[in-house]
């Protein structure tokens, strides 16, 4: 008999995927375990999660709150969420029918391509950018469009771009702002062109908003705000970064009723419900976590001027993110390309960044380096990078 193939299991779709870049990378990072690496690479705040946040959490796990869910979500969970969202953003969104808690906004991001894209249609998004929305939207057998965005812009998105890369029967606009990798984000004005791009071509946006809370420079606007947005965008937003809550894997999504009923369909079978100790802590994120939120952002903020102050200084050349907790800066002018850089920095310096491209070929010739590390961390990581270009010099 002849011995199986395992491989021949694997869906055509999935087995084209491409690994993540950052991954591969972090396996090298993984084998220098013992080796005092400083990681830049990871996005994930250094903050443990506030303790009001955990302390309710235990409670509630005390109190036995050990159940499913509805499947949109806790009740009084999504009242606080369209109570945050109404305050914060300037969008305002029934509890009832047009919010739905999901597993990060990675479950967010999933259920809405899934629920929204037929094979074939072509979904437009912004690059450089996060790693997941390309292969996001090839598993729900949509294309790909990709827009560039340039540091000659701070990565803002522009309608110009927009304008350029579109193609008829373009159904989505995928957009992440501020961006991860890039900090990039836009102004209201430009905005405003993005709004009416997206009106003009009849698109329906998915505004990644993660990051909003880390806006350093000028207010954050969401999309959903504009005149005739909130009806053709989904906001989807989550707790991990703002909140420092990576590990306990919540999000949500707001949109228009039919299209939050669609995205909860699969939800429904495929999750069933955010975990209850998770949507528990969020409730009280959302409920006193603002003050927790402001001090973070605070800190990252000092954090954002050190590393674009050192590395401008050290000849890599940077544009300062007006958010996030990323800097993009460019290596080409200390004459490497972003390869030769990540991994001679590891090697020589034990200094961990991500090579630009692993978010899109428009990354080549940056680094993406997260400044959610320690402030002295963050010191002895320029000092070393420093060390590095400067004997390149020699
Ligand atoms: N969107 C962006 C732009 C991100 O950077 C991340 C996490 N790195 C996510 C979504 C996923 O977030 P969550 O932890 O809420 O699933």
């Amino acid at each position: 008999m002849e011995s199986a193939n395992p491989e021949k299991w694997v869906a055509g779709h999935v087995s084209t995927l491409p690994k993540s870049g950052i991954r591969d990378f972090f396996e090298l990072v993984a084998k220098m375990k013992n080796e005092d690496v400083i990681s830049l690479g990871v996005g994930e705040p250094d903050f443990t999660t506030p303790w009001h946040i955990r302390e309710h959490a235990i409670y509630a796990l005390e109190k036995g709150k050990t159940y499913y869910t509805s499947n949109l979500g806790m009740p009084e969970l999504r009242q606080e969420i369209s109570r945050y969202v109404s305050k914060h953003f300037s969008v305002d969104y029934r509890p009832e029918d047009q919010v739905i808690v999901t597993v990060g906004v990675s479950e967010a991001l999933d259920l809405a391509f899934r629920a929204f894209v037929n094979p074939g249609d072509k979904v437009m998004y912004h690059q450089p950018c996060y790693v997941s929305y390309h292969p996001s939207i090839q598993l729900a057998h949509g294309e790909a469009i990709a827009v560039p965005t340039y540091a000659k812009d701070n990565f803002a998105l522009t309608a110009e771009a927009l304008e350029e890369a579109w193609q008829p029967g373009a159904k989505i606009l995928m957009l992440n702002l501020p961006c991860n990798p890039t900090g990039g984000t836009c102004t209201k004005e430009q905005l405003e062109k993005i709004a009416a791009f997206a009106r003009e071509k009849d698109l329906l946006v998915l505004s990644d908003e993660i990051y909003s809370e880390l806006t350093f420079d000028g207010v954050h606007t969401s999309i959903a705000s504009l005149p005739g947005m909130a009806e053709r965008t989904i906001f989807l937003h989550g707790f991990s970064k703002a909140f420092a809550m990576t590990g306990w894997r919540i999000g949500y999504a707001c949109g228009p009723a039919v299209l939050i009923d669609a995205m909860m369909k699969v939800h429904q079978y495929a999750m069933m419900c955010a975990s209850i100790i998770a949507q528990e802590g969020a409730l009280e994120a959302l409920r006193h976590g603002e003050d927790a939120v402001a001090r973070m952002r605070e800190q990252y903020h000092r954090r954002r001027d050190l590393v674009v102050r050192r590395f401008n200084a050290m000849g890599l050349a940077c544009h300062s993110p007006r958010g996030s907790f990323y800097a993009f800066p460019q290596t080409t002018g200390v004459g490497m390309d972003e390869k030769s850089f990540s991994v001679g920095l590891l090697k020589e310096e034990k200094v961990a960044v991500v090579p630009g491209t692993a978010f899109g070929h428009g990354g080549q010739g940056h680094v993406r380096a997260c400044f959610a590390t320690g402030y002295e961390q963050l010191i002895v990581a320029c000092d070393r990078m420093e060390r590095f270009i400067e004997r390149r010099k020699n």
